[in-house]
This record gives C-alpha cells, sequence and structure tokens, in this order.
C-alpha cells in the first residue's frame, strides 16, 4: 500500500478508478473501491471472485463484499465516522453519486475531487520505471520482428496482427491500444484503424505499445516500401527534426507548452504547422494516455521521473501521413529517450 496524504477538507477519500486502486493497494481485478483515511491505513473492497487475488497483491486491510462494494464503503463510512466522504468525480457516475449521497449516514456529505491520483500518478517511482523500460523494450523488439514478415500486399490488418503476435510472444499483456497501421493515403488519418487496405509500395505508418506488468510503451515510425520521393524525404525530415527540438526542450523545470512550441516552431519554418493537428506528446504509465499533456495551452510543469511521448505529425488528406514518436523519461539533467528503434528512414 503506497501511503497517502488526504487532501484537506476531507476524512476519506474513495477511489473507484481501478487504475488508481491499482497505483495505491497494487489489486488489479476488475471490481474493487478502495476507501483512504490517510497515511496506509485504507480498506481495499472486492467481490468473492477476487478473495485470493486480493489477500496476493494488496497489503492493506481487505474486505470481501458480498452484496454491493458501495454498500460495503458505507458501513466502514458509518464505523468510522466519516463526516466528509471526497470521491473522484472524473470516475463515479450521477447515478453512483446520488445513490451515495441517499444511502451516507446523516451527518455524512460528499466531497467531489478532481486528479488527487492522477497528479501523483505522474511523477514514476523506481518500479515504474523499471515497466516502463521493459514494455518499451518488448515493443521495439516486437516491431523488428514483425517487420521481418512485411511484403508489399499484405493488408494492414494483417501487420497488425503480426505485430501484437509478436508483442505477445516477447511478454506484453495486450497492445495498450489498438494497433495503427495505415499504408500510403491512409497515413493522413492519425487514428487510422487497420483494414483490408493492401500495403503497396509507397509510405506506412506504424503506431503500436505494449502493456507490460501493467505498464505501457507507445511509439510510432514510419517505413517506405520502395524507394521515397523528395516530398516524403522532406517531409520525413521535417517531422524529425521537430521531433528532435522537443525532446531537446524536455528538462524538469519547463512547461509542457514549451515542448510543444519547440515541435510547432519546427514545422512552421518549413510551412507544416498547419498540417500539425494534434498535440506533441502525452504522459503515460498504468494507462496510455494520462497527464501531463503536451499540448499548445498545458501548463504543466515536467518534474524528473515523469514518462511521456513525443510524437508530431503532419497529415495531408490524399497524400498521407507522417508521425514519429518516442517514450521518453525526464531526468535530472534533461530527458532519457526510451525507445531503441531508429528513427532513421527506412526504405524496404
Ligand atoms: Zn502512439
Ligand atoms: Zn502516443
Amino acid at each position: 500500500m503506497r501511503s497517502f496524504t488526504l487532501p484537506q477538507g476531507v476524512d476519506a477519500l474513495l477511489i473507484t478508478n481501478l487504475h488508481n486502486v491499482r497505483y495505491l493497494s497494487g489489486f488489479t481485478g476488475s471490481n474493487a473501491m478502495l476507501l483512504l483515511f490517510g497515511g496506509t491505513d485504507a480498506i481495499l473492497y472486492t467481490d468473492p471472485r477476487y478473495t485470493v487475488q486480493s489477500a496476493r497483491q494488496a497489503t492493506c486491510k481487505i474486505r470481501v463484499a458480498t452484496g454491493t462494494l458501495a454498500k460495503a464503503v458505507l458501513q466502514d463510512v458509518a464505523r468510522r465516522k466519516v463526516v466528509k466522504l471526497g470521491f473522484e468525480q472524473e470516475h463515479l457516475s450521477f447515478a453512483q453519486v446520488e445513490g451515495l449521497r441517499k444511502a451516507l449516514p446523516s451527518r455524512a456529505e460528499l466531497v467531489g475531487l478532481s486528479g488527487a491520483i492522477e497528479t501523483l500518478r505522474m511523477v514514476k517511482d523506481a518500479g515504474e520505471i523499471a515497466r516502463i523500460r521493459a514494455s518499451v523494450q518488448t515493443n521495439s523488439k516486437a516491431l523488428a520482428q514483425a517487420l521481418k514478415k512485411l511484403k508489399v500486399g499484405m493488408t494492414e490488418a494483417e501487420f497488425a496482427a503480426e505485430i501484437d503476435y509478436q508483442s505477445r510472444k516477447l511478454g506484453a499483456e495486450g497492445p495498450a491500444f489498438d494497433t495503427i497501421v495505415a499504408a500510403g493515403e491512409r497515413a493522413a488519418l492519425p487514428h487510422a484503424h487497420p483494414g483490408p487496405t493492401k500495403i503497396g509500395p509507397g509510405m506506412l505508418l506504424i503506431d503500436m505499445g505494449a502493456f507490460q506488468d501493467g505498464y505501457a510503451s507507445d511509439m510510432t515510425r514510419m517505413v517506405h516500401l520502395g524507394p521515397a520521393k523528395p516530398k516524403f524525404r522532406q517531409a520525413y525530415r521535417a517531422v524529425l527534426e521537430a521531433q528532435l527540438a522537443a525532446i531537446d526542450a524536455i528538462r524538469p523545470g519547463v512547461k509542457t507548452s514549451v515542448v510543444d512550441k519547440a515541435a510547432r516552431d519546427v514545422l512552421k519554418g518549413y510551412g507544416m504547422d498547419k498540417q500539425f493537428i494534434h498535440s506533441t506528446g502525452h504522459g503515460l504509465g498504468l494507462e496510455i494516455h494520462e497527464p501531463p499533456r503536451i499540448g499548445r495551452k498545458d501548463k504543466t510543469v515536467l518534474l524528473e521521473g515523469m514518462a511521456i511521448t513525443v510524437e508530431p505529425g503532419i497529415y495531408i488528406e490524399g497524400w498521407g501521413g507522417i508521425r514519429i514518436e518516442d517514450t521518453v523519461l525526464v531526468t535530472a539533467g534533461g530527458c532519457e529517450i526510451l525507445t531503441p528503434t531508429s528513427k532513421e528512414l527506412r526504405e524496404l
């Protein structure tokens, strides 16, 4: 159990987001709530399917509920005389909040809180960093293995399946998100879903991530089947330069918007900033997308131990798109690019 300091104004905090439950208690089951009283004083609620697993994974008090978890929580709220019960307002439905409110002991009230655990999760500890490193290694090895099988005429869906297969064989629990394989002009869709399109001579965008030991990796690489034309080469160079400029800007104390601007300014120099239609990156960890966001208006200050992606891209309808993405760790002196896969333009 991780030690947790309660925010001011609450006597207990109810955690209902399962990633946050896992982060704090270590429990990975699919049905759980966690009631925090401060420090390591906490109660984990789950159902009888998880009696054995919860006892193995969590060191805090555990209540295996035979009714609803909320009912068991409410019993402890009454028993522990909680007056102000905090809850995660992003992670409880309106119906759940209303249900809790009606069943609360008469003196008690609900206090909605936002991002209390997500803020802590931004900075990774040594164990988390080790897991992200392992996930990144698996992801890069999976791409290298899958590329050995890549042939003109294969469909996007077949190649995506090959990537997922290799990733699992190398130790991933599964993909961190639906693997993106976009051939030719379909690369203009930043979140293209791999389909029956045949991979032809031309550009191929691959965006892939693994979950390993609960932690995500994320990488985008371009390959070009057959020799690339000058327009592709120039655009590739521009995106790579933008990506390197953003990485160069990463160090503790820098606002994420500054990192985003570094990438955007390079693309502006190439007249391509209008084609860069998303933010430069995002945090990752137990989830593939978690704070901080690396966007134009994001003011989060980078801290040592944050794990983020850097992934500028350009998208041109009818032509295609280019994105290059690494997983990066903020270190005391700047940053470390965790992704080992080369970013040199690969023509197969
Ligand atoms: Zn990605
Ligand atoms: Zn990403």
